[in-house]
């Protein structure tokens, strides 16, 4: 589906429930996918990306800022400590901060850095035990534990279980947010993304619906 189709489903669903376009950022999610791809998404003017691979990123997103200027790139995959620094070095938004640890290294990290990028808690609100995030349960003390670090927490994240009805894993990331004083809501994939903004969705992320099917298996 080309960009603009993507860009007024968003603003048709937000304008629905009675919020502003403004208010959803649209990042394209272009793992996998051929540089031609991504290289005309960026043609049509799309500058806030997201890839989910550390080592992927790297290898193709210096050459695009070089040619296109600034692009505002999320981590939105798995982040193991040892390429905390890298990811902090590359990425403006981390969406998959899920344990303690991992904050640790954040907060040393951006002592040394001298900055951070916004931090997103991801969450596995289906309890899934194969999938990253913390539990439901865990929440509020890792988003108490990352601010007092002075971490730039930002808002929740997650991926709701393939075989069922994202609405109330939706629902469910809100009210957490909500409690813990959080206004980011990154939650909307290409299947889903309308039903996320009526949930209060401030980041969807959406690849195929975008780029066409990943070929390789990610
Ligand atoms: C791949 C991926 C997406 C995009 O999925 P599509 O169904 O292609 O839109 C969104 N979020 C995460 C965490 C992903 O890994």
């Amino acid at each position: 589906m080309p960009l603009s189709d993507i860009l007024s489903r968003i603003r048709d669903t937000a304008l629905d429930c009675d919020r502003s376009a403004a208010d959803v950022t649209l990042i394209a999610v272009s793992k996998v996918q051929p540089n031609d791809r991504v290289a005309a998404v960026l043609d049509a003017g799309q500058r806030v990306f997201g890839e989910n691979r550390v080592q992927e990123a790297m290898g193709k997103w210096p050459d695009f800022r070089a040619t296109y200027g600034d692009v505002d790139l999320h981590l939105i995959g798995p982040l193991q400590s040892n390429k905390a620094r890298q990811a902090m070095e590359l990425f403006n938004a981390i969406h998959t901060l899920d344990r303690l640890r991992l904050a640790e290294t954040f907060a040393r990290l951006a002592q040394e850095l001298g900055k951070c990028p916004d931090l997103f808690v991801q969450v596995n609100t289906g309890a899934e035990p194969q999938k990253a995030g913390c539990l439901p349960e865990e929440v509020d003390s890792l988003v108490a534990a990352a601010r007092a670090m002075d971490l730039p927490v930002k808002g929740l994240m997650c991926i709701p279980p393939a075989d069922q009805g994202p609405a109330p894993h939706f629902a469910m990331l809100a009210e957490m947010a909500a409690r813990n004083g959080l206004t980011g809501l990154s939650m909307g994939m290409s299947g889903d993304f309308d039903v996320a903004i009526r949930h209060g969705a401030t980041h969807v992320r959406v690849g195929s619906a975008i780029f066409g099917d990943r070929t390789a298996a990610h």
